[in-house]
């Protein structure tokens, strides 16, 4: 029998424990936050980026290509998202390479020139160390990092991926035509392209492994270097980025896909990508990684159209690599993550250069407030949870803006080829207007209908240009020149 005092002192305890609860679950809580963190850290979501170089808009079966099969990219795009505005950040390799590295127009980062568009192998310039790359962001919270492929950033040891952020470097440090012997004649040496006539070293971080490299394996190489490279780090975060060599010109092939495809050895090369993106794909969903892994497909610019049916297609766009008109500029592109991103297909504008801000939210990092970016963070639509931040696109063409786009409408201040070559640019005498929403093949100007916005376009350019501080290109330079 409980006597009314004890009674009370129960009471008084039963509330000063129920008062004190709270604190003992905030306590409880803090508790926790260690291997709770820890565990958090291991769930980091994992990024592959796959970038093909001068694959055009319309080389892929869903993006329309009638002979091209890709299966791979085909199933990639049907359980992610696919965007049909998806921009990069200039016309050609190395600036476009710039752009999606640094989520900055290559402007920005002297990564542009007039006289030399992209770097060659006599270049003493690349990428400069103050620029900050998605490796850099990501090493910064914790992950590996690594680089396979075509780099095109500068191949003097300062500015290789291994002096970006990324822990190791396997592949072509520049384009796959390059270090070309003169002994050949030049038209030639593309039509039937043999590995003695480009001199390109494959490396391996900061050493040459093999010269000439042998181009004929090179796609299943990168695939295998890929592949070992996920099983290697399956229990770490980590980021990829895949930069095929391929189908930049001469057009190489392994021999279990030449002769194999309806478009004949351009549609091998693309085929055998497809291949490729199948085995990553496939070795994420082996390892369990399928639902923490977001995987990105895209090019680097449209087509070389110079080189005839051993350049790809921009479908139904005008234009080119080397043009900033729709074909030069507007890349497929293919998001994926099951169970993350919302499969759609998109036609809001997106850009390379948004993977750096989309991958930093993604990861939980922080970028840099003492620099300008020239990307959107691109997660709530990737999820299918908002809008789209991106409303336009300010297209370089060297240091020179070739056009801009706001909302459906791009405006032209210049003109050149539509197939890039000659590269000579033409100012125009009086501006193009072109409602890409429902004229993506830009053959109706519609200037003179719409007074208004072409002056909303060129107040938005103005304004762009107030922001761009000068500086100088790195393109420019030759290691033969005295220092
Ligand atoms: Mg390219």
């Amino acid at each position: 029998m409980m006597h009314n005092k004890e009674k009370s002192i129960l009471r008084v305890a039963f509330r000063r424990i129920r008062s004190l609860l709270p604190v003992t679950l905030m306590v409880a809580a803090i508790a926790s936050v260690g291997p709770a963190e820890a565990q958090k850290a291991t769930d980091k979501p994992n990024f592959i980026i796959i970038f093909t170089d001068d694959q055009g808009y319309g080389d892929l079966g869903c993006y329309g290509h009638p002979t091209l099969k890709t299966p791979n990219i085909d199933r990639m795009a049907a359980e992610g998202q696919k965007w049909t505005s998806f921009y990069v950040a200039e016309n050609v390799c190395t600036p476009s390479r710039a752009g999606l590295l640094t989520g900055r127009l290559p402007i920005r980062s002297g990564m542009t020139s007039d006289t030399r568009r992209v770097l060659f192998p006599d270049s003493d310039g690349g990428l400069p160390q103050s620029e900050k790359t998605i490796a850099r962001v990501l090493k910064e919270k914790g992950y590996n990092t690594a680089a396979i492929g075509k780099w095109h950033l500068g191949h003097l040891p300062q500015y290789l991926p291994t002096s970006h952020g990324f822990d190791t470097y396997y592949g072509i440090p520049y384009s796959n035509d390059m270090d070309r012997v003169n002994s050949v004649d030049y038209k030639a040496s593309f039509a039937d392209p043999k590995i003695e006539y480009f001199q390109v070293p494959l490396m391996r971080n900061t050493e040459v492994i093999e010269k000439p490299a042998d181009q004929n394996t090179i796609t299943k190489r990168y695939t295998q270097e890929a592949v070992k490279y996920i099983r290697d780090n399956k229990n770490k975060p980590f980021f990829l980025y895949v930069a095929h060599s391929l189908p930049h010109v001469p057009l190489f092939v392994s021999k279990e896909f030449k002769g194999k495809s309806e478009r004949g050895l351009y549609g091998d090369v693309i085929e055998e990508i497809d291949w490729s993106v199948g085995e990553i794909l496939n070795t994420l969903r082996k390892e369990g990684l399928d639902k923490n892994t977001y995987v990105v497909f895209t090019s680097d610019n449209g087509p070389w159209a110079i080189f005839n049916e051993h350049a790809g297609s921009a479908g139904l766009l005008y234009g080119s690599k080397g043009t900033s008109y729709e074909g030069g500029v507007r890349v497929p592109a293919v998001f994926w993550a099951p169970g993350k991103i919302k499969p759609a297909v998109v036609s809001n504008m997106g850009s390379t250069l948004d993977l750096l801000p989309t991958i930093s939210k993604l990861a939980g990092a922080t970028l840099p407030t003492d620099r300008v970016y020239d990307g959107y963070d691109l997660t709530t639509l990737l999820h299918g949870k908002g809008g789209n931040p991106r409303n336009e696109m300010i297209f370089y063409h060297s240091t020179s803006i070739f056009a801009a786009r706001k909302g459906d409408y791009k405006l032209y201040f210049y003109s050149n080829d539509p197939k890039g070559y000659p590269q000579k640019l033409e100012k125009l005498e009086k501006y193009q207007l072109f409602n890409l929403q429902h004229d993506p093949s830009e053959r109706y100007n519609v200037a003179d209908k719409n007074p208004q916005i072409i002056k909303e376009i060129v107040d938005m350019v103005e304004k762009h240009k107030a922001g761009v501080a000068p500086v100088k290109s790195n393109l420019e330079k030759r290691i033969t020149q005295a220092n």
